[in-house]
């Protein structure tokens, strides 16, 4: 028996180390590393069962090719040699009729550690010319909005929340999707913080809270002007913070004059005294922290809400206090230190090569004016069918006979359904990866456990050899794993001091070596282009856009706002294939406010059609106080719906940009539900 030491590299902040007791070559054991001082041994109930998902018995471990109509699933098995070698012939074939801009990669967070997720596959497609992806899908708007205000998408250091007496847990379900962090939150609670959940559904999180604000959904940024209209109205500014380290502050102040409490009430669906006493405890109980998530972000004013919420720790100079300030992704502090250029390239792409953003894939799949077309997709870490927005233009999409489409994966995904060639993909205890967390600062060398099962390989391996099918002979798309982490290792940050990789393969991980009581901002040096938070901005003037904090273009529409939000047993679009985790996630259900039951005749347990321009799906009505009145509430990540057909709550949702930061406003989805006689049938 051996133990591994790894990690998770799912899509998810707290990437806990794990170890895995391996017998002859086979795991049979995956749990928890006791030693992780963040994730403390504990995994979540999807991971838990991680060994089901490798030893699964619909695993795909052998490449194959499509034997029936696309969407129908039926494939037969082929050798890597003669998948690689048809599409290396097939590419050649378009690159020469069409140019390498009409094949068109789509990855995303599938595996998230630096190497699995974007390294031989950039430096390959990249130096071929094909189109580009724009992943923004997630956590780009977010860090576009705030990166206009502070200059960065990220804040303090999550660990030192402990430090703060007045936390604001703002768009985050945290119990369920940041389990680790919640301890945290926790300990601060004891040590006498105030805790404050900002959302439009009564979470978990939220019931845990000591406040919880039941927010209209998309109106964050409306709400912030509120509480820095009192802030300057009864003078709670740290006008010494503010005259030394920001500018546009005279600005800011005439802009507020607009959005006092009482005018702002009704757009955001609260008592103002509520906006009062929130703006007077915010500003006048110190350290305070904000911890702004992803349910702020997928507005179609998604941008403007983080530019905007991040002037309240500026005027109130909360960024001063050690655990003040704000806390957001830590991806940007990890990946300052690593040398990321070393590992992705992008010295060896083609330069002027067209930029698709993956929101968009249905209606360029289906666009007859994109020049060129697309003629081969290459899916991998991925699964837009379930992922992206607007599945049915999708769907529409992907049924084109003359689309090439390759899907590297674990399982026949829904994506993989309509595939030509669906590859074998290594699990995350079969491959080597570094794995640096968006939760916190510690970094984690993921370690492979058993030999990659059947014919699967990683993603590094599986462009290596497609590399090598077209004929390629560059050295740098034949870089080892190891030589690649090594390099990532080797960027000279101090905060990388004594962490080799010698050592993470030993100990499994280490904490990035930042300075005791680091507060970024305490004195200023804001990466903006004056060099002070920018309450107005010069540069989103001359990009003609608000130069000052908005409430920007909060979503109205008929019906009802659907919001979407992640569940305990799915991870996106992960584990739904899985008996035990779609057992336990039940039917696909939407949650309603009684009157809006009430008012579309419908009763909880009914079965409902919820439907809008983009689609329909059915789902089980649930009648709950969780959600405010006119709101929705679907979980995502599913792919059958109540009548088990083959569409999620994506068939539903629009591919909207968003303000700035090239995302989608999924939540300025407008639904109506209406009342269907119950009829069983079967799986499509
Ligand atoms: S999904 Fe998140 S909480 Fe679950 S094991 Fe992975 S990193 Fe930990």
């Amino acid at each position: 028996m051996s133990t591994i030491r790894g990690a998770c590299g799912h899509d998810c902040p707290d990437t806990c180390s794990w170890m895995v007791d391996v017998r002859d070559g086979v795991a049979e054991k995956l749990y928890g590393d006791p030693d992780h001082p963040f994730t403390r041994g504990t995994l979540c109930a999807k991971v838990n069962h991680y060994l089901e998902r490798v030893y699964h018995p619909d695993r795909v471990l052998h490449p194959l090719k499509r034997a029936g109509r696309k969407g129908e699933a039926r494939f037969e098995r082929v050798s890597w040699d003669e998948a690689l070698a048809d599409i290396a012939t097939r590419w050649r074939a378009i690159v020469a009729e069409s140019g390498a801009e009409a094949i068109v990669p789509h990855s995303s967070a599938g595996v998230q550690g630096i190497i699995q997720q974007a390294s031989i596959d950039r430096r390959l497609l990249g130096s071929m010319g094909c189109s580009r992806l724009e992943r923004s899908i997630c956590g780009a708007v977010a860090a576009a909005g705030l990166k206009v205000t502070i200059g960065t998408g990220t804040g303090i250091d999550p660990e030192e929340i402990v430090h703060s007496r007045y936390v604001v847990l703002w768009g985050t379900n945290t119990i369920i999707t940041n389990l680790h962090f919640w301890p945290l939150v926790r300990e601060a609670q004891r040590r006498g913080a105030r805790i404050v959940v900002v959302d439009p559904i009564r979470t978990r999180t939220a019931e845990a809270a000591d406040w919880h604000i039941q927010i209209k959904p998309g109106s964050d940024a409306a709400l912030a002007l509120a509480m820095m209209h009192v802030i300057v109205r009864d003078d709670l500014v740290d006008r010494d913070y503010v005259g030394k380290y920001a500018v546009g502050y005279d600005a800011l102040v005439e802009r507020v004059q607009h959005y006092s409490p009482e005018r702002v009430a009704a757009t955001v669906g609260l008592p103002a005294g509520d906006i009062e006493r929130f703006a007077r405890e915010y500003a006048t109980t110190q350290p305070s922290l904000l911890r702004p998530l992803i349910g702020l972000e997928h507005h179609r004013n998604g941008a403007m809400q983080f530019r905007t919420v991040g002037c309240l720790p500026v005027l109130t100079g909360a960024w001063k206090y050690r655990g003040g300030g704000l806390a957001r992704s830590t991806h940007a502090l990890q990946f300052a230190v690593l040398a990321m250029d070393r590992v992705e390239m992008p010295e060896v792409y083609t330069p002027g090569v067209r930029v698709l953003n993956m929101r968009d894939i249905g209606n360029d799949l289906c666009s007859r004016e994109l020049q060129p077309p697309i003629r081969s997709l290459l899916v991998y870490g991925a699964n837009p069918m379930i992922s992206m927005p607007n599945q049915n233009r999708i769907r529409e999409g992907l049924l084109r006979e003359d689309l090439f489409t390759i899907v590297h994966d674990l399982f026949v995904t829904e994506t993989a359904r309509y595939a030509d060639y669906v590859l074998p993909a290594t699990s995350q205890i079969e491959h080597l990866d570094l794995s640096p967390a968006w939760g916190h600062l510690y970094l984690a060398l993921n370690r492979p456990a058993i030999a990659p099962r059947g014919e699967s390989l990683s993603n590094t391996e599986f462009f290596r050899r497609l590399a090598a099918a077209l004929g390629r002979t560059e050295p740098y798309l034949f870089e080892s794993d190891e030589s690649m982490l090594r390099a990532a290792l080797a960027s000279g940050h101090p905060w990388l001091d004594g962490i080799t990789y010698e050592r993470l393969w030993e100990e499994g991980n280490a904490r990035l070596n930042r300075p005791e009581g680091w507060m970024p901002f305490a004195n200023g040096r804001y990466a903006t282009r004056s060099g002070k938070a920018e309450l107005y901005s010069e540069p989103q003037r001359e990009a003609g856009l608000d130069p000052l904090p908005a409430a920007g273009d909060i979503p109205s529409g008929d019906g009802l706002q659907l919001i979407t939000g992640k569940q305990l047993h799915y991870l996106n679009s992960g584990y739904n294939n899985q008996e035990r985790h779609h057992r336990r996630a039940g039917r696909l259900f939407i949650e309603l406010h009684a009157d809006d039951a009430r008012r579309r005749g419908v009763a909880e347990g009914d079965l409902v059609t919820v439907q809008n321009a983009y689609g329909q799906v059915r789902a089980v009505c649930r009648v709950s106080d969780r959600v405010r009145p006119g709101v929705a509430w679907m979980p995502f990540g599913g792919f059958l719906d109540a009548d088990g057909m083959r569409r999620s709550v994506n068939a539903l949702t629009p591919e909207e940009p968003t303000d700035w930061g090239g995302g989608s406003g999924l939540y300025s989805a407008f639904i109506e539900v209406v009342p269907v006689p119950f009829v069983a049938t079967p799986s499509a």
